[in-house]
């Protein structure tokens, strides 16, 4: 295990903390979380609460209620009277090596595959230590904007970088961390899009499916760490390598990732090659159902939306990714009516190009209010997309929500700052979606603390910005 102490010294790049405060952490078993000015459930009743508190010993929920009917003491004591505190949010997909490629001007302004073509030799430069110092890099920014869950779907492991080091780094900051081993196998010289460099062998690429299944994957309730295994999409590996991934990953109990129905050009060429819309292949390479979630969704017809709910398959809806790269709107009323699994995604921070997830929130409610009708989604329900319904996208029912026996994964947003002013008095669980998204003011992930008034706890960020600009510039300057 990589939980603390020494190992830190051996993540390279990435400098977590200064020590103390993470070993001190270790000891601490039980949290009282006092006094809160509005606690949010997101519990099946919705219940919000006045003046909660909430005790969790050993990483989980023991009780909520009045803070005179919970212990008195505990290891760590938090304040949270001028807090609105809401589960933590879950983000269903991203890209986190993208972090260093935001903004990169030949990228700025295209569409999905030119914005691919004009990347992948970039993304071909990266080793282990960019690998690493990214995953803090997204990692810090989600934590900072209320997320404790995160999946990543890395998909290139260029020079030796594998996915063990996403994983030291997300273990190492105390983050809840859904690992995608993906893949893709088709190269330029196949046909596909991408430089042969950044492409795998099958065989190996299945060969080491298995090896981090059997390394790190973690199906007990509030597993800190599990594998999802990822081809990039069905268009960059063999219909033989999606078939034979998802048996395996329906062999050792573990979830299927991939991105599916994007854009119109890639339903075209779907059409053309196959002769099937993108569900369709889907469902034709054994990809639905309720260990199967799909990036986008941008484009399934009504009977499409309808055989994805019966078979309880999942989307992470990604609305930045999709303006920012003009792909479209996903129907998101109808995903999440028809019974889908819908959960939201700030996906890669080069089409975002930031991993701010309360951010994402708001956008989707927005965005959802623009495609289907002005009332379409409020404030509660898009939080309960980010919460519950990313939990249940990535197959957990142990987050999401906050009771007894939930993991102790939750967030305060404070209700005394100038973007809230005029607005938390009114209804402070709306006022967080409706008010510019803020920096978050705690974020505690398993009973740890990782975010305390708005700053991280867990690692020396002037550091990794110096380390991810240097790896930023060396990846874009050579090409
Ligand atoms: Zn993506």
């Amino acid at each position: 295990m990589l939980e603390h102490g020494d190992e830190a010294r051996s993540l390279g790049g990435v400098e977590v903390g200064d020590g103390d405060g993470r070993h001190e952490e270790v000891d601490i078993s039980t949290l009282l979380l006092r006094d809160a000015a509005l606690l949010a459930t997101f519990d099946d009743a919705g219940r919000e609460l006045p003046g909660a508190s909430l005790f969790a010993r050993d990483g989980v929920i023991e009780a909520i209620g009045p803070a005179h009917e919970l212990p008195a003491h505990a290891d760590r004591v938090i304040d949270a009277s001028n807090l609105v505190v809401l589960p933590g949010l879950v983000n269903t997909h991203h890209h986190f090596y993208q972090t260093l490629t935001r903004n990169v001007p030949a990228a700025q302004n295209a569409k999905l595959f030119d914005w691919l073509t004009t990347l992948y030799p970039i993304w071909a430069r990266m080793d282990a230590e960019a690998i690493r110092v990214s995953t803090a890099v997204a990692i810090a920014e989600l934590m900072l904007s209320g997320c404790t869950t995160a999946s990543d779907h890395t998909y290139l492991w260029p020079n030796g970088a594998r996915v063990d080091d996403q994983i030291a780094v997300a273990r190492e900051l105390g983050f809840r961390f859904h690992a995608s081993r993906g893949s893709m196998s088709i190269g330029q010289s196949k046909g596909g899009l991408p430089p042969d460099s950044v492409v795998e062998d099958e065989d190996a690429i299945l060969a080491d499916c298995e090896r981090v299944i059997g390394a790190y994957h973690d199906p007990a309730r509030y597993a800190m760490t599990r594998i999802v295994l990822a081809p990039c999409s069905p268009f960059s590996v063999s219909d033989t390598l999606m078939r034979e991934s998802v048996a395996l990953a329906r062999k050792h109990g573990v979830h299927s990732h991939t991105h599916l129905a994007e854009t119109r050009d890639e339903e075209a060429f779907c059409l053309d090659r196959y002769g099937r819309r993108p569900v369709e292949l889907a469902e034709d390479l054994g990809w639905t159902g309720s260990d199967v979630w799909h990036a986008h969704m941008v484009w399934p017809s009504a009977d499409e939306v309808e055989r994805l709910g019966a078979t309880r398959t999942g989307v992470a809806h990604c609305p930045t990714s999709n303006m920012r790269l003009g792909s479209g709107i996903a129907p998101l009323r109808g995903l999440v009516d028809a019974g889908v699994r819908v959960g939201l995604g700030v996906d890669g921070s080069a089409s975002n190009d930031g991993s701010h997830l309360l951010a994402e929130a708001r956008q989707a409610m927005y965005l959802a209010r623009v495609h289907e009708a002005p009332g379409a989604f409020d404030a509660r329900e898009i939080l309960r997309v980010a919460t519950r319904g990313g939990a249940a996208v990535l197959g957990r029912d142990d987050i999401g929500s906050l009771a007894p026996g939930m993991a102790a994964d939750f967030i305060g947003v404070r209700i005394d700052t100038l973007a809230m002013a005029g607005a938390a008095v009114h209804d402070p669980v709306a006022a967080v979606i409706f008010t510019q998204p803020a920096t978050v003011d705690l974020n505690v992930i398993a009973g740890r603390v990782r975010v305390f008034h708005g700053a991280l706890d867990v690692m020396d960020l002037e550091r990794i910005i110096a380390d991810q600009n240097r790896i930023a510039r060396r990846l874009v300057a050579a090409s």
